[in-house]
């Protein structure tokens, strides 16, 4: 374990909250800070120091981690509500919300400007992984600003890459999640193709999980219920990861496509798709409910199978 340091921490939601909690149990003071009361309340409870403004936690800390909704909450707290001028010189930021990768970059210029270090470190792993300190940390910045986090990514996940300079840990982030929309997508289609040509899902399941089509949408997050006990699809879909956060992160990548004018025509589509599930039917559900938009798409016969 790394020595005892005090943790500023600002953003005490799904993910933060557990985050702290993590770093408490590491044996770091963390002084935690979030607009919502009954957030600070369970970071109390799990012994998170609550502070009386994000200024204020990060002004005795020797790091500042933040877990925000989105890039204008990170830029905002930065500049605006004066956290980078509380903060002593040479203080640690590490951004683990996900981001745009143009924000990011803005977010460290302006750390350093100030006399700090930073670093993006956005997460896979969800709740889940965040409550178990299992998360995987994608991380962009100086080697040695990686190599003074990796302390305090180490009690909060179980995996941290380094995956170049600042930004670069938010690239990685959209571009992973994109392959992840993109696979889900190909799997609900795949399945509701069976439905239609009369193949069963576990026969589509026992050639597709070890032949070429294999991949975590299938073989961990199976879109139907049956194959893979534990995949949302057996419990009504119930997250999970929510498809609002995978169409928010879609929408990221879409806008780096359009940004970049890469020819990535798959992208742009299943941040569409994703966009209205998320805002329809997939509001409350996994992003592997898709799967229901694809067959109810689907023209059907009386049977109920898809034509
Ligand atoms: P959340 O909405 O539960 O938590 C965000 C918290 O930030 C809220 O409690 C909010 O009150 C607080 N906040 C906003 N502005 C603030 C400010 N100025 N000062 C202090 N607190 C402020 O969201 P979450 O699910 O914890 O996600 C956080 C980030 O992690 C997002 O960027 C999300 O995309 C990313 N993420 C989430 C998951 C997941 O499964 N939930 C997985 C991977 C990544």
């Amino acid at each position: 374990m790394s020595t005892a340091s005090t943790i500023a921490f600002i953003g005490l939601g799904h993910m933060g909250g557990p985050m702290a909690a993590s770093l408490v149990r590491a044996g770091h003071r963390v002084l935690g800070y979030d607009l919502v009361p009954r957030a600070c309340a369970a970071a109390a409870a799990d012994g998170v120091e609550v502070a009386p403004s994000a200024s204020s936690a990060a002004a005795g800390a020797e790091v500042v981690i933040t877990m925000l909704p989105e890039g204008r909450h990170v830029l905002a707290l930065y500049r605006d509500e004066g956290l980078l001028s509380a903060a002593s010189p040479g203080t640690l930021f590490i951004d683990c919300s996900t981001i745009d990768v143009a924000t990011a970059r803005v977010a460290h210029a302006a750390a350093v400007e100030a006399g700090h270090r930073a670093l993006d470190a956005p997460v896979s792993g969800g709740v889940v992984g965040a409550q178990g300190a299992t998360l995987t940390f994608m991380a962009g910045g100086s080697a040695p600003d990686f190599a003074r986090a990796r302390p305090f990514l180490a009690a909060m996940g179980r995996k941290a890459v380094h995956c170049g300079d600042a930004g670069a840990g938010q690239a990685a982030k959209i571009c992973n999640n994109m392959i992840l929309g993109i696979s889900m997508i190909a799997v609900s289609e795949a399945f509701v193709l069976a439905e239609s040509l009369g193949l069963a899902h576990q026969a589509l399941y026992d050639v597709a999980s070890t032949a070429s089509g294999q991949c975590w949408a299938l073989t961990v997050n199976c879109p139907v219920p049956g194959p893979v006990p534990d995949s949302p699809a057996n419990r009504d879909y119930r997250p999970g990861f929510a498809a609002p956060l995978m169409a928010k992160d879609l929408g990221l990548a879409a806008d780096a496509i359009r940004e970049g004018e890469v020819a990535a025509e798959l992208g742009l589509r299943a941040a569409e798709l994703y966009a209205r599930y998320a805002e329809g039917a997939g509001a409350g559900q996994d992003f592997s409910g898709i799967v229901g938009t694809i067959r109810a798409g689907t023209p059907r016969g009386t049977d109920g199978v898809p034509r």
